[in-house]
């Protein structure tokens, strides 16, 4: 059985508190909200702490807030995805987040594990999510105590992949979060958290607590996220697109699209949403955009499946998750 190593548990009331406490204890203090990510990963010895300040009794960051109509809708960090995910307001205005949610993992784990924690989630590999013993017989890898990357053994950087199911669909619905440290507090843009390097996956500094999630008003914008897994439950995506869409009469206007599970960070399909900018949408055309998307998803052999067949798979979800919107535009 694998068992937690020992540490002090700190449960302050107040957000201010919590960000006190690991300015003082620095790297040896982490945050812990729903705990799904973090304590399997203590347990198998991948993250370490200390100092393990529970973000449980905060009330300011548990909630939903505003009705995403007349103004923004505002998600407390503390908020379970299972809340999430029923929640009427985020069902009406915002259900392809509803939809992101239901595929994280299982009704288990979605009542324990928060949105915060989900955006904030560890990076994933094959040679990286094993027990310590499996680890140590490979001398680990350079994500932990080892000098190498064994997805790239030439490699000077570390290719473990961004993983979270909510992430793709929040960059494209170009929703924002607050942070909030001992030196004030600060709203960053999804998109502009995360970083291309296995190791070092966040923008946000260790000390930062994300207090809120914020979603812009959607208006005649739709949504859709696609996920790609092994198993209809419990697995991680090894691919997931959340794409975005605007429509000015029958041509798309604007779109935004975002591919995760194949980077260390979210990668944006930047060739996509430029042939279909301006386009009226039919299948041909949504095909032949999606199509791009298969150049910059960087499969590799950090999860389950087959490299190539993730690959190859891209610009398929690409195209099912442009469709939904348009589907849903014309609807
Ligand atoms: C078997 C299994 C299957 C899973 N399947 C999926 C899946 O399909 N899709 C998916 O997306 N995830 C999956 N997960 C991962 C996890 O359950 C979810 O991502 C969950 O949302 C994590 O939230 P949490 O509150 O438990 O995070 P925690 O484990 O509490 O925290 C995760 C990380 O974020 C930090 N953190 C948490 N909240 C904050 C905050 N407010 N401010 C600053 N730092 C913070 C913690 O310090 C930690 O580093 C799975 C996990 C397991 C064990």
């Amino acid at each position: 059985m694998l068992r937690l190593p020992t540490f002090r548990y700190h449960c302050p009331e107040t957000a201010a508190e919590a960000v006190r406490i690991v300015a003082e204890h620095g790297s040896r203090a982490r945050f812990v909200a729903g705990g799904t990510d973090l304590y399997p990963n203590m347990k198998r010895r991948h993250q370490s702490a200390e100092e393990v300040v529970s973000l449980a009794h905060i009330d300011e960051l548990h909630g939903i807030d505003g009705d995403g109509i007349d103004g923004s809708l505002t998600i407390g960090a503390m908020t379970t995805l299972r809340e999430v995910e029923q929640h009427p307001t985020i069902r009406a205005q915002y259900p392809a987040l509803a939809d992101a949610v239901a595929l994280v993992s299982s009704p288990l784990l979605r009542n324990m594990g928060t949105i915060g924690g989900n955006l904030l989630l560890d990076t994933r590999c094959g040679y990286y999510n094993q027990t310590e013993e499996w680890r140590e017989s490979i001398d680990f890898c350079m994500k932990e105590q080892g000098s190498i990357c064994w997805v790239a053994p030439s490699s000077p950087r570390c290719y473990a992949v961004q993983s979270s199911d909510t992430v793709p669909l929040l960059c494209a619905i170009a929703a924002e979060v607050t942070l909030l440290s001992a030196d004030g507090e600060r709203r960053v843009e999804v998109d502009k958290l995360y970083r291309d390097d296995g190791i070092d996956y966040l923008s946000k500094q260790p000390g930062e607590l994300l207090t809120h999630i914020h979603l812009p008003v959607l208006g005649s914008w739709r949504a859709s996220y696609r996920k790609l897994r092994r198993r209809g439950s419990i697995d991680f995506p090894i691919l997931g697109v959340g794409a975005c869409v605007h429509m000015d009469g029958a041509t798309v206007s604007d779109l935004r699209v975002r591919i995760g599970g194949v980077g260390s960070m979210p990668i944006v399909a930047k060739a996509t949403e430029d042939a279909l900018r301006g386009e009226v949408p039919a299948e041909d055309s949504i095909r032949a955009a999606a199509d791009l998307a298969f150049k910059p998803s960087r499969t590799m052999d950090n999860t389950d499946s087959e490299v190539l067949y993730r690959k190859k798979m891209t610009p398929v979800y690409v195209r099912r998750a442009l469709t939904d919107c348009v589907e849903i535009l014309s609807a």
